[in-house]
């Protein structure tokens, strides 16, 4: 039997991980697990963890490697896991980066590639500012390079409930561009040392980005 797939989409805030990363679940039945996502599904809930995160995430700053960690390695063990994972948001420091090796090493799997989405910091204000999110669904859209139907309703499922987050502020965007340099992109060097990484130019339109990723991903898989 073949091991289970682990994807990890490296890159900077708005550079494009969820949007590929849904499509890349579609396409090769793999699962998307976001931090981000589950972060703010347990802010939401409001669990210990979810309190504790709220602050550093609305600050544009870094939730502690503790719980992200934490709530990563309980969702990679669920039953819908088993064909294999697209890390999306995950990891964002190497302390993260070596949690995830012993996680792997501990159920025999390794990471199949680490794909950089390569952009320039000054798109990612435009990205950001103009992102949403549909309620009914989680498809992501952007007011100028994906809208949504008629302007307000969702593609996939119809709902015209598209939400903003409350982390996409120009205010935020610094913060969380700083964050990026300083704790997340040491770990391209590092998926490059561990001869996992590609990368991808994220600068072009979704659709190109999409198929230059189908394209890394089935030659990694084949
Ligand atoms: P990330 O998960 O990396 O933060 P998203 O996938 O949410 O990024 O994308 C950020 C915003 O930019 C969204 O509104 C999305 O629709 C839009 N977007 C994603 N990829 C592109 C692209 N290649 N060109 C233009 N806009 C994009
Ligand atoms: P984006 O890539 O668009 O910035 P995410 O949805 O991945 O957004 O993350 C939103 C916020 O959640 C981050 O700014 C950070 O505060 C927190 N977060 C998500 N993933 C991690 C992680 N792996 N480590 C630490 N904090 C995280
Ligand atoms: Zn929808």
């Amino acid at each position: 039997m073949t091991r289970p797939a682990v994807l990890i989409l490296l890159g900077p805030p708005g550079a494009g991980k969820g949007t590929q990363a849904r499509l890349l679940q579609d396409r090769f039945g793999l699962v998307q697990l976001s931090t981000g996502d589950l972060l703010r599904a347990a802010v939401a809930a409001g669990t210990a963890a979810g309190k504790q995160a709220k602050a550093v995430m609305d600050a544009g700053g870094l939730v502690s490697d503790e719980i992200v960690i934490a709530i990563l390695s309980d969702r990679m063990r669920d039953e819908d896991c088993r064909n294999g994972v697209i890390l999306d948001g995950f990891p964002r420091t190497t302390v993260q980066a070596e949690a995830l090796d012993g996680l792997l090493a501990s159920t025999g799997q390794r990471i199949n590639a680490a794909i950089s989405l390569e952009v320039d910091d000054s798109a990612m204000v435009e990205r950001i500012s103009g992102r949403s999110t549909c309620a009914g669904c989680g498809e992501g859209y952007h007011d100028t390079f994906k809208p949504p139907q008629d302007g307000n309703r969702c593609v996939k499922c119809g709902s015209t409930e598209l939400t903003r987050r409350a982390d996409d502020r120009a205010e935020t965007v610094a913060s969380r561009l700083e964050a990026y340099h300083a704790q997340t992109a040491p770990l391209i060097a590092y998926y490059e040392a561990a001869g996992v990484l590609r990368s991808i130019n994220a600068m072009a339109q979704i659709d190109k980005v999409s198929g230059d990723m189908t394209e890394v991903v089935e030659t990694i898989l084949n």
